[in-house]
């Protein structure tokens, strides 16, 4: 690991100039990915500036709005009893996350930015766009069975490993930040970019600005959502696709719909053809295949991972069952 500075700082105004300052300056709150991509060689900060004394870690609902801070405990979020009934799809994706040990440790704030888990990406022995822009992406005719297949391009297929952000995304989430330029509101929907031709580019983040926060609308739709999480083993490992609904109907006919799909693509995936072939009309078998099918138009999966275009949409028809109460 090469060697880094450190420091403390309990003003947000303050944390944010000693990051913009350095070219390679970072914010440090868990740390749980952080220094492990630090020790693999993915990442050289040259100054962290610990965060943890800001006051930034409480969950309450204001003004129809659920407010998270940045550095509240993924475990803390997960067991808050407002989460729990108000938001279930949020606290079923951060159970569905890590390990009880990493959700203890590891902030809202560092989860929205954790990095991808492609294999080439954290071995600095391989080339990778997303580390060294111009170096290659060995992804595309290497072992590809965990990329995207959607929202790729031929610089990087890397996908976003956050469940939280996928649970986020479907309830139309908004990042609270502060930078060098004051505070900003960042749709989540805006906030994670595609890869293009700059995979090292992932957020619209601008150097030196932090998350302080996310605000979530507190709506029936959020209180009809579920999370699926499909994975190799039960615990302690990524998605292999996942999904986050959110669901509200009137007898048979769905009054109102929202999805995000995790695993298949580099930022959470919403489909607004898939959601407006279900809005308005009863939920039938038709219905759902009908959104099925658009969800996977213009998928381009590769050599390991075409099962993850009938998976996600097995998984949509799984959680349509459960929400529809079929
Ligand atoms: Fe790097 Fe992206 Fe290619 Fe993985 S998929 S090797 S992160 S460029």
């Amino acid at each position: 690991m090469k060697p880094f500075g450190y420091t403390r700082s309990a003003r947000a105004s303050e944390a944010v100039g000693l990051v913009a300052a350095r070219p390679e300056g970072s914010f440090i709150a868990g740390g749980t990915d952080l220094l492990n991509l630090m020790k693999d060689g993915a990442v050289a900060p040259d100054l962290v500036v610990d965060i943890n004394d800001l006051p930034l870690s409480g969950v309450a609902v204001r003004d129809g709005r659920l407010r998270i801070g940045a550095t509240a405990r993924m475990g803390d979020v997960a067991d808050h009893p407002v989460v729990g009934e108000r938001f279930p799809v949020l606290s079923q994706a951060l159970l569905a996350s890590a390990s009880p040990q990493v959700r203890n440790r590891a902030t809202i704030g560092g989860n929205l930015m954790q990095r991808t888990r492609c294999w080439y990406f954290r071995d600095a022995g391989s080339p990778c766009n997303k580390r060294e822009p111009g170096s290659g992406c060995p992804a595309l005719k290497g072992q590809n069975r965990w990329h995207a297949i959607q929202g790729g391009s031929d610089h990087c297929i890397a996908v976003h490993p956050s469940d939280l952000a996928v649970a986020l995304s479907a309830l139309d989430a908004v990042v609270l930040t502060l930078g060098p330029d004051g505070p900003r509101s960042l749709p989540l929907g805006d906030f994670y970019r595609l890869p293009g031709a700059t995979p090292d580019r992932e957020t619209a983040l601008r150097h030196g600005e932090m998350i302080t926060g996310i605000e979530i609308p507190d709506s029936p739709l959020a209180r009809s959502s579920r999370y699926l999480k499909v994975r190799d083993r039960a615990t302690f490992e990524f998605a292999v696709v996942s999904l986050a609904a959110a669901l509200t109907m009137k007898g048979r006919v769905v009054t109102d719909v929202r999805f995000a799909f995790g695993g298949i693509a580099p930022r959470p995936w919403r489909s607004a053809e898939a959601e407006e072939a279900l809005r308005g009309r009863p939920l039938t078998d038709a219905a759902v295949a009908s959104a099925a099918r658009e969800l996977v138009r213009g998928a381009r999966p590769r050599e390991h991972n075409a099962f993850k275009v009938e998976l996600v949409q097995r998984a949509l028809a799984d959680i349509l069952a459960d929400l529809g109460g079929q």
